[in-house]
């Protein structure tokens, strides 16, 4: 997909009645970064009679049926979908979430940005996060980040963060504003085993005490 990517207009709207703050920012991934994502998918295609081919992170073309045969793509976002309008409210919470959000928004805004496939699902996500001590600004997108990071940032002059598992939304925050600093977070550890070098990381773990103190350092919080 062409970089920089717009953001588009459902994310502008949220993005635009956000409080614009003068605090360095913190935009931040929910699935496999601050909910478990990975392992619930997993349980839930193999409840259908699929599993993850390997550990390469990606869903698409990388699922197949027990018999061998892959999942086309429309399966597959079938299944994501059929997960979230299920389970979105019972993701367990990755540990040291809460605790390193909620120190780390002492000195910087913090603001959650999830490719929730399905609005309607945001309800139960923001319920679920405030039930477990988690409640900033919750933000859906479609696509790559880039344009709705960029949007967050705009009129901002400290130091930009973004987290999250996906390569083509850190590629895409990365190409559009380039003085953000990049943490790939993936909870699950077989997936971050495989993740592929990207350019421009600051981080990359599965570790949450170990974020906040990379973020600490870079913000010197
Ligand atoms: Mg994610």
């Amino acid at each position: 997909m062409a970089e920089p990517h717009p953001v588009e207009p459902a994310t502008l709207t949220q993005i635009s009645v956000l409080p614009k703050g003068t605090r360095p920012l913190i935009v931040c991934d929910i699935d496999e970064v601050v909910l478990h994502f990975i392992p619930h998918l997993e349980e839930y295609i193999g409840q259908r009679g699929y599993r993850f081919d390997s550990h390469v992170y990606k869903l698409i073309g990388n699922i197949s049926a027990l018999d061998g045969s892959p999942a086309n793509d429309e399966t597959v976002r079938s299944m994501i979908q059929g997960f979230f309008d299920a389970h979105a409210g019972e993701q367990r919470l990755v540990d040291g979430a809460a605790d390193s959000l909620n120190a780390l928004s002492e000195f910087a805004d913090i603001v959650l940005l999830t490719n929730l496939p399905g609005g309607h699902n945001k309800p139960v996500r923001t319920s679920l996060l405030e039930r477990n001590g988690i409640s900033f600004p919750l933000v859906t997108n479609r696509g790559p980040k880039g344009g709705a990071v960029a949007a967050l940032a705009a009129g901002r002059r400290e130091g930009v963060i973004f987290i999250d598992d996906s390569p083509s939304n850190l590629r895409s925050v990365r190409a559009s504003l380039a003085n953000a600093v990049l943490i790939q977070f993936i909870a699950d550890a077989r997936f971050l085993a495989t993740a592929e070098p990207l350019e421009g990381l600051g981080l990359k773990t599965n570790d949450w005490h170990q974020t906040r103190t990379y973020i600490e350092g870079v913000l010197g919080g």
